[in-house]
């Protein structure tokens, strides 16, 4: 059973790099798949990161993640830039298997794989991301103020993301595929009632504009089909996020939105020995801070799991 590791750890964002840095003093040696081709995860897609305490100035986004990935190898993580693309979590000894089909073992699993945030799929979206468009209120709300900007949505999220950002923001348009909202009444009142923020209904973005910043959307009329000039220089986008769940089917208990059930206040999924942390099991705050909060309380509840086995 030598090649049978204490902890492997699946995902490198703030929740991944955390839990690899505490268990790594904890001297388990863990190994870290960090994925193929989104290493160090959602915050290297972002410009300036100004609410991770500590960095009174601010720090971009993949300087933050530099610097987790180098504190957690500083300690004797061991890193993988791979995806695992099959699990088996079911006996003592779990088994993960890389995209070479080499198979790793460990008693425990720590499981960081974060969330996909839905995109419009527009061409500009991604270039111009952290430079006017934005998936996150509460990150970037405050780089918006005395700006006009659209959201993008008709639920909860979008709501919540256009009350909040009409606090800094000159003006909030909501645009809206339908005639209508799906978010709860509570949200939808505050946000009618809310003097800077209006609709545009039946209308979808047809095009992002700018070139360094964003300049301004083309809106398609989704009855007619008719278009129209908004002129923001913000665009939150709040259509929904996808879990990365799919690995875990079958075996991991998920939500009816398929986040990661683990047993609150602890890590703990339904299989022991197996621990979620990160966007992957939170629908509710989704800040860099909260998953590399969780991503320590993995470690620990994965050592003292550890701990209980000899
Ligand atoms: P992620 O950061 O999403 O990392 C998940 C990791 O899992 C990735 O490394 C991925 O490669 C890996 N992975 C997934 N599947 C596999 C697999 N099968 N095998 C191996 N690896 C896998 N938050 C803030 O607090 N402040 C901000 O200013 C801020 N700005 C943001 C800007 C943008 C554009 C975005 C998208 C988000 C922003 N956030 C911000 C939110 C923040 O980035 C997330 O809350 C945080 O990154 C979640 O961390 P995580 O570790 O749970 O997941």
């Amino acid at each position: 059973m030598s090649d049978v590791r204490n902890v492997i750890i699946i995902g490198s964002g703030p929740a991944g790099y955390t839990a690899a840095l505490y268990t790594a003093r904890a001297s388990l040696k863990p190994l870290v798949f960090e994925g193929a081709v989104t290493a160090g995860g959602a915050l290297m897609n972002t410009t300036e990161v100004e609410n991770f305490p500590g960095f009174r100035d601010g720090i971009m986004g993949p300087d933050l993640m530099d610097n987790m990935r180098a504190q957690a190898e500083r300690f004797g993580a061991e890193l993988i830039p791979d995806d695992v693309v099959t699990v088996d979590l079911s006996g003592e000894i779990k088994t993960v298997t890389d995209t070479a089909g080499t198979v790793h073992r460990a008693k425990a699993v720590i499981v960081t794989t974060g969330s996909q945030h839905r995109k419009l799929g527009l061409p500009n979206e991604d270039a111009l991301s952290g430079r006017g468009v934005s998936w996150c209120a509460t990150c970037d709300g405050f780089f918006f103020k005395d700006q006009d900007i659209a959201v993008v949505g008709g639920g909860d999220t979008a709501m919540e993301e256009a009350t909040f950002l009409s606090r800094f923001a000159k003006s909030v348009t909501i645009v809206h595929r339908r005639d209508s909202l799906r978010a709860s009444k509570a949200m939808q009142e505050r946000a009618f009632a809310d003097p800077k923020i209006s609709f545009a209904w039946n209308s979808e973005v047809a095009e992002i504009h700018g070139e360094q910043k964003l300049s301004g959307l083309t809106l398609r009329n989704t009855k007619t089909g008719e278009t129209s000039a908004l002129p923001v220089t913000g665009l939150f986008i709040a259509v929904g996020h996808d879990p990365r769940t799919e690995l875990f089917k079958g075996q991991l208990d998920l939500d009816a939105e398929g986040y990661l059930k683990v047993e609150s206040p602890s890590t703990r999924t339904n299989i022991p020995g197996v621990f979620g942390a990160g966007d992957v099991v939170d629908h509710t705050y989704r800040q860099a801070i909260t998953a590399a909060g969780t991503g320590c309380s993995a470690a620990l509840d994965a050592e003292r799991f550890l701990a209980a086995l000899t």
